[in-house]
């Protein structure tokens, strides 16, 4: 039976809702989490991480209560938590560990709860301390499946990121010229990324010459020179949701054997962005581009894996590695960003972020991945 095009798409439920069902499906009571990704994917509140306590109860039984520090409260409060949360404010002398226990105290002595991955140490050794016969696990056990498959608000937040960091792609060209600094040229794309329409800069990497090679590279004093090749990974953050893209540049001729492999790269990416729809797994990307690199003579020149999960987190689930036996399903975003690196001469990577659909995937990155000559 085929369903007729104008059938409404159902509306998913709240993530709140969503975490309350899988809670009860794996026996966790509550969950705990602290200010992060989980929390605002849950609540939409972006807390400031503090010295004191920010805490989400979220209870399988629907109950849920924010606990916030008082002078947090008007951000609480203008981040509009759904409804159903209680707001709970603690003032400087009051003890918020005492509110938290006695928003679980019904569940008995032994609650099943679930922490965020992410709370501070000095948060979570008071909570065991209050809480001494609670059984604890990770919040990530009940939020994983939740945040690894976007909704289409989230698809469109990450399609718009997408294209902002596209843009900002689209000028870097014309900032690189011998004589200027890494440091130089990366403050200018710190600028564009947010004139680009991103709320924040997450990173900038311009890794020039042999500095190319090392993948998380830090942006350093180092004077591009004629015939450098640098490798441009740059990211932020729009609407909470995050960018992160790489091409490759030269100024002037590329050195010897970097066209050559330039060509096998993105025939790798190709390989693997191909390779991208439901029902294989993250292992099989990652197969697809590492097996395309070997048969091109580079396997021991790509180091790390193919790729990683983005959303509200960088770098989040599900992550693009060999072995990963993750079955793909609609709704997953990740980049796949294999890389060629030749200790002490040069790198380069090609990243696009991806949305796996029903039938393949969506590329959310559209800039051309061909190697940028600058003439001289
Ligand atoms: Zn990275
Ligand atoms: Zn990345
Ligand atoms: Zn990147």
């Amino acid at each position: 039976m085929s369903v007729p095009a104008t059938h409404p798409a159902p509306t998913p439920a709240p993530p709140l809702q969503r975490a309350a069902t899988t809670m009860k499906r794996l026996g966790v009571d509550a969950l705990l989490v602290g200010p992060g990704a989980d929390l605002r994917y849950l609540t939409g509140y972006h807390a400031v991480p503090l010295e004191r306590l920010t805490l989400l109860i979220a209870r399988a039984d629907g109950r849920h209560t924010l606990v916030v520090p008082t002078l947090e409260r008007p951000r609480a409060e203008a981040a509009a938590p759904p409804g159903g949360v209680d707001l709970v404010d603690v003032g400087e002398t009051d003890d918020p560990y005492e509110v938290v226990a006695a928003r679980l105290a019904d569940l008995g002595a032994r609650p099943a709860l679930a922490v965020g991955d992410r709370l501070w140490a000095t948060f979570l050794l008071r909570l065991q301390d209050r809480l001494p016969e609670a059984r604890w696990q990770p919040a990530s056990s009940v939020t994983r499946e939740l945040r690894m498959r976007k909704d289409t608000r989230e698809l469109d937040a990450l399609r718009r990121a997408g294209r902002a960091i596209d843009r900002v792609h689209a000028v870097v060209g014309d900032l690189l010229h011998p004589g200027r600094t890494e440091a130089e040229v990366g403050r200018e794309i710190a600028d564009r990324i947010m004139a680009e329409g991103h709320d924040g800069v997450n990173f900038v990497i311009v890794a020039s010459g042999p500095n190319g090679a090392s993948c998380h590279h830090e942006t350093g004093d180092r004077e591009l020179q004629p015939g450098d090749a640098v490798v441009v990974d740059i990211g932020g953050t729009l609407d909470g949701y995050c960018s992160d893209c790489t091409r490759n540049y030269c100024l002037g001729g590329p050195p010897d054997g970097y066209r050559a492999a330039h060509a096998a790269l993105e025939a790798a990416q190709q390989a693997a962005v191909e390779a991208v729809r439901p029902g294989l797994t993250a292992g099989d990307v990652d197969a697809a581009a590492r097996d395309r690199l070997a048969e091109a003579g580079y396997a021991e020149h790509f180091v790390h894996r193919t790729g990683h999960g983005i959303g509200l987190e960088e770098h989040e689930e599900p992550y693009i590695v060999a072995g990963n036996g993750l079955v793909l399903e609609a709704g997953m975003t990740f980049s796949i960003e294999p890389g060629i690196y030749v200790p002490g001469r040069w790198g380069m990577r090609i990243e696009d972020i991806v949305a796996v659909t029903d039938d393949g995937c969506e590329r959310l990155n559209r800039m051309g991945r061909g190697l940028v000559e600058i003439p001289r």
